[in-house]
């Protein structure tokens, strides 16, 4: 490949503040000149970007998008073709829901070059956070990491939540508070137990973090009660009764 093309690096910025940030990703922001970002890395990250970076907020806030996804690959390009060095900053890994996958396919086909840094998930570090592993030789073998966006009444959702419903490991749900009460339905009416304990974490690993701790059948009504917002994870499962309050991770 072709070095004075450029190059993209799809990163990770962990899910918290500095501290859980990778050395490769603050190398390679630090020499970027053009770092496309949104709010997710949160303000710790995004306050230390280096000033002689050209910073593009490419940020998607709930349906407001400030720019569509084709935008955002196409400025990815754009610059790299002009041989810089860009960095495209995530949330936590640039794989896991952060559409990373389809920014390397994009870079693929205009034969430009990437690096991906990966970065430490908000699905295990926040829940970790506060002493919930998502698995556990007494309660999960297994961990099932899911979109909560899509809306589950719909016919043709591309989760199979009767095959969810009936699983025996933890489910762990990033993007899921605006269906949170239909996803709580859904699991019960597919005949998962009522009573199985339900954690959501706001801001995991940020200043504010906070916590609600239910059921299926009680957490909807919580999370309203709460005025819980994004972003946050939902954690269903036994690994839930694990959780003490004490924040385990250092920020
Ligand atoms: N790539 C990211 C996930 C992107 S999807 C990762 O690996 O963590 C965005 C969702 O991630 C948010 O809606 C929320 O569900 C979750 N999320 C990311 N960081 C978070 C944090 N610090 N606290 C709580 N949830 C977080």
């Amino acid at each position: 490949m072709d070095n004075k093309k450029g190059i993209v690096y799809l990163v990770g910025s962990g899910p918290g503040g500095i501290s859980l940030m990778t050395h490769r990703a603050r190398e390679v922001i630090d020499n970027a000149q053009v770092i496309l970002y949104d709010q997710l890395p949160g303000e710790e990250i995004l306050a230390s970007l280096p000033d002689h970076a050209e910073k593009i907020d490419v940020g998607k806030y709930g349906d407001h998008h400030v720019r569509e996804q084709d935008e955002i690959e196409q400025l990815m390009v754009r610059y790299a073709e002009q041989g810089l060095r860009v960095v495209r900053l995530k949330g936590g890994d640039p794989f896991l829901f952060g559409r990373g996958g389809e920014e390397l396919e994009i870079c693929r086909a205009h034969n430009v070059q990437v690096e991906v840094v990966p970065g430490i998930t908000s699905a295990i570090a926040v829940p970790a956070s506060v002493g919930i592993p998502v698995t556990h030789r007494k309660h999960a073998s297994q961990v099932t990491i899911i979109t909560g966006n899509e809306d589950p009444a719909k016919k043709e959702s591309a989760i199979d939540w009767e095959w969810l419903a009936k699983t025996t490991g933890t489910i762990v749900i990033l993007m899921g508070v605006k269906n949170l009460g239909k996803i709580a339905d859904v699991l019960v009416q597919n005949g998962m137990n009522p009573e199985t304990p339900v954690a959501i974490i706001e801001r995991g690993l940020r200043p504010d973090q906070r916590e609600t701790i239910g059921t299926l059948r009680t957490i909807h009504t919580l999370s309203l009660e709460r005025e819980v917002r994004p972003p946050a994870v939902i954690v269903i499962g036994g690994v839930v009764s694990l959780y003490t309050g004490e924040h385990i991770i250092s920020r």
